[in-house]
Parts: C-alpha cells; sequence; structure tokens
C-alpha cells in the first residue's frame, strides 16, 4: 500500500473533533459513499440529489458489478485494491449486509498485450494467483480465436443494486439527510444552489454528480477533459445449469465494433449480463437514452456470441444504454475546482469498485490530512506502490 493510502485508512477510526457542514452533490455509489466516509466522521451532511434516490438512470444504478485486485497496466490502481476492498468490508460491516459475491475471472486472450506482466507483478505483490487455464475447461467460454486464458485470484461482483439501498438506510442512521428530486443549478463558494434559487449553506460541497457534472461543472469538466460516453448492456437468459458455477469472463475482441465484452454470472438474484467495451460514442448526459439504439445491441450480441458458447441458446431479456464518465487515461478525477467545491468523477467502467475508498480519501482532503494536489495525484492511480 502507498503511504497516502495508509494515511487514508488511518480515517476507517475515530470521529473529528472539528465537525463541517458538508453538501454532495448526487447520490450515486460516489456521492453515498462520500457520505458516508463523512458523517461516520462526525460531519453534517446532506446529500443533493436531482432524481429519486437512488436514481435508476444514474451509472451506478445496475444489478452487479466487477471487482477485482487485476488492473492491467494501471498498476497504480492495482496498488490500492487491498484498501478498496477492506473499505467496503468496513462499509458492509456498518450495513450488515455484505455484497460482496465471490467469483472467478477469466481473461479470453486473443492478442498478446503488455497487459499480462503488468497483471503479473500486481498479483504477485499482492500474493493472489494469475494462472493460465485451459479453455475448454470453462464450458461456457467459446475457445474460437482464444489464444490463452487467464485465470486472476482475488475478484468477485458487488451487488450494485442492494448496496444502494443499504446506504439510503445507513445514511439517515449517520445524521446524513438525503434530499431526492432536488436539482443542483450551481455550486459557488458557500454552498450549492439550488433551482428555484435557493442556497443550502455550505462550508464544503463535494460534486459527485456523475455524468451530469458536464452540465453543472462545464468549465472544469472541459478543463479535465471529462465527456459522457454511450456503454450498451444486455440481460439474458442462458439454457438452464450452465452458469451455477461459471467465471466472470472479460473478452477483449480486436477489430470488433464493441471491442469486446465483459460477462457476469447470475449471482444471488442478478441476472447474466454482457457489457461492450466501446467508449467512442460521446453522447449529452442529458439526452433521452431509450428506446435503445437497435445496432447498437445487435453488435453487442453478436460479440456475445463470440465470448459465450452455444450462444444461439440464450435468451435476450432486456438491453439497456447507460454512460460512462470519462476522462483521459480512465482515471478517478478528484479536483479542487473553486475553494471549498471539489469535483469528483468516478471514471469509466471502474467507478464502483474503487468508490469507498474514493470516498474516503475525499475525507481525507475535507480534514485537511492530506492536500487538493495529493488527493488529484492519488485518485489518479499515480501513487507508487510501496
Ligand atoms: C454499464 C456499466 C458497467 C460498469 N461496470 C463497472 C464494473 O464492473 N466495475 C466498476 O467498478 N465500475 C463499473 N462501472 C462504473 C461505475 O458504475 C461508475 O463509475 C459509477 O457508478 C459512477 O458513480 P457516480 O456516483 O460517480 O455517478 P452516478 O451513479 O451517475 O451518480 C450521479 C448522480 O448525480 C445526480 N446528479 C447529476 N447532476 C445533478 C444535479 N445537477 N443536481 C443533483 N443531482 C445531480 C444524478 O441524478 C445521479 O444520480 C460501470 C458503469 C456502467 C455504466
Amino acid at each position: 500500500m502507498d503511504s497516502l493510502t495508509c494515511r487514508i485508512a488511518v480515517l476507517l477510526q475515530d470521529r473529528t473533533d472539528r465537525p463541517l457542514r458538508i453538501a454532495v452533490v448526487g447520490a450515486g455509489i460516489l456521492g453515498l459513499t462520500t457520505a458516508w466516509a463523512l458523517a461516520r466522521r462526525g460531519h453534517a451532511v446532506t446529500v443533493l440529489e436531482g432524481g429519486l434516490i437512488p436514481n435508476p438512470g444514474s451509472s451506478s444504478a445496475d444489478e452487479g458489478r466487477i471487482i477485482r485486485h487485476a488492473y492491467g497496466t494501471m498498476e497504480g490502481y492495482a496498488a490500492m485494491m487491498p484498501a478498496a476492498f477492506t473499505a467496503w468490508r468496513t462499509l458492509f460491516a456498518e450495513t450488515g449486509e455484505d455484497r460482496l459475491v465471490p467469483a472467478r475471472a477469466i481473461y479470453a486472450l486473443r492478442e498478446e498485450t503488455p497487459w499480462q506482466g503488468a497483471v503479473a507483478r500486481s498479483q504477485a505483490r499482492h500474493g493472489l494467483p494469475f494462472t493460465e487455464v485451459d479453455p475448454a475447461s470453462i464450458p461456457v467460454l467459446n475457445p474460437d480465436g482464444v489464444i490463452r486464458a487467464m485465470e486472476v485470484g482475488g475478484s468477485g461482483m458487488l451487488l450494485a443494486a442492494p448496496i444502494l439501498m443499504d446506504l439510503v438506510r445507513l445514511l439517515p442512521r449517520l445524521g446524513v439527510e438525503l434530499r431526492g428530486h432536488t436539482h443542483v443549478a450551481s455550486c459557488p463558494e458557500g454552498g450549492p444552489v439550488l433551482a428555484d434559487g435557493t442556497r443550502v449553506a455550505a462550508d464544503v460541497t463535494l460534486v459527485a454528480a456523475g455524468a451530469g457534472v458536464l452540465r453543472l461543472l462545464p468549465d472544469a469538466a472541459r478543463r479535465f477533459g471529462l465527456r459522457a460516453s454511450l456503454q450498451t448492456v444486455a440481460y439474458l437468459e442462458p439454457p438452464p445449469g450452465l452458469w451455477e458455477e461459471a467465471p466472470m469472463l472479460l473478452c477483449r475482441l480486436p477489430g470488433h465494433a464493441t471491442g469486446g465484452v465483459y460477462v457476469l454470472p447470475p449471482r444471488a438474484g442478478t441476472r447474466l449480463k454482457i457489457g461492450d467495451y466501446d467508449t467512442s460514442i460521446t453522447v449529452d448526459p442529458a439526452a433521452p437514452r431509450d428506446p435503445p439504439r437497435t445496432g447498437r445491441v445487435a453488435a453487442l450480441m453478436e460479440a456475445g456470441a463470440r465470448a459465450i458458447a452455444g450462444f444461439g441458446a440464450y435468451r435476450l431479456i432486456a438491453a439497456r444504454h447507460c454512460l460512462y464518465t470519462m476522462a483521459p487515461e480512465d482515471r478517478f478525477v478528484l479536483r479542487q475546482v473553486a475553494p471549498g467545491v471539489t469535483l469528483a468523477s468516478a471514471c469509466s467502467g471502474h467507478g464502483f469498485k474503487l468508490a469507498p475508498l474514493m470516498a474516503l480519501g475525499l475525507a481525507a482532503a475535507v480534514e485537511g490530512h492530506v492536500t487538493g494536489e495529493e488527493l488529484a495525484f492519488w485518485a489518479g492511480g499515480h501513487a507508487p506502490s510501496a
């Protein structure tokens, strides 16, 4: 663990003797865990959310999310993962519900990449396996074109929807005020201004508005290179008996329009889900996303057939489009944008797994245990592993 993560982990204990009034904009996973990290320290937290809490249109709203230690060539994030798991365990101890379902993760590789060496290093550092497996030993995997199948240890699925609900139940018990249907119009120093012109007085404002940041803080979003990309997911009904023990699959498809698919197996009430890796379509986050663009869904299903064996027997139950908030190099952006105002953008396809740890980092910065520069550097996954 790098030294900054160690300092942040100290915030898992004790309460502050200098409570502040804090406004959190957005009740996705980053906003809710940030409220948790601050309220458990004794701060007075108000969460302002434009829609329902949780909001079914947010990036966080889904059945399952992947968590794993392997982070490809982003070794700074890989180094943070033990602390990220600890942060989840701390949260689960406080909600009383363990929502992490261990699941094997198999990368089906169709070309050689620098990824392997980096993952081998980080897995070894964590004492976790990184093992080549016979593609034929995974009945759900379509082995066509697979040059190597690698299993990474230390992975699982976070049950996203129940986690959000657990937080909605826990936060009021910690004194957090959750205000749904409360659209924030601007975020000046002194507290957010709502759509009706009233102000919520706050010493500190943390903007965890997901793709909504593009409208709320357009200058900062431009400065940090943020954009919203359209992602497609499909929920499938598999033939019976195939997926009870089956792993998560991560299948890049070089040259395919989707970039490949990731596959989450059905577990603990979730449905089998596939999603794409194509982040090339930039959209206005406020534009309607339904009905699903049929071409995108067709491409995803075609990619599913390349990844999953016997795909013709699978039934499409539903498809939907959702948003990633993309930042350069897929890095988190936690940056002060005005006195007392910090933008917190959980980037792209990995924002869920790191949210509680990032939330503790934000709490550390609010209390002055780390500087704004340190926070930005650390959140960007740049801190060297110890
Ligand atoms: C299809 C898909 C698959 C993913 N898979 C994974 C995965 O496997 N593992 C992983 O770790 N991550 C994954 N992610 C990424 C992760 O889910 C996101 O990074 C994370 O959920 C973003 O959380 P957030 O709280 O920043 O934003 P959001 O969840 O979008 O929440 C932002 C909230 O702010 C509110 N808001 C916006 N503007 C305003 C305003 N002006 N006033 C008031 N409220 C406002 C919105 O209504 C919204 O509820 C995936 C994302 C998607 C879309």
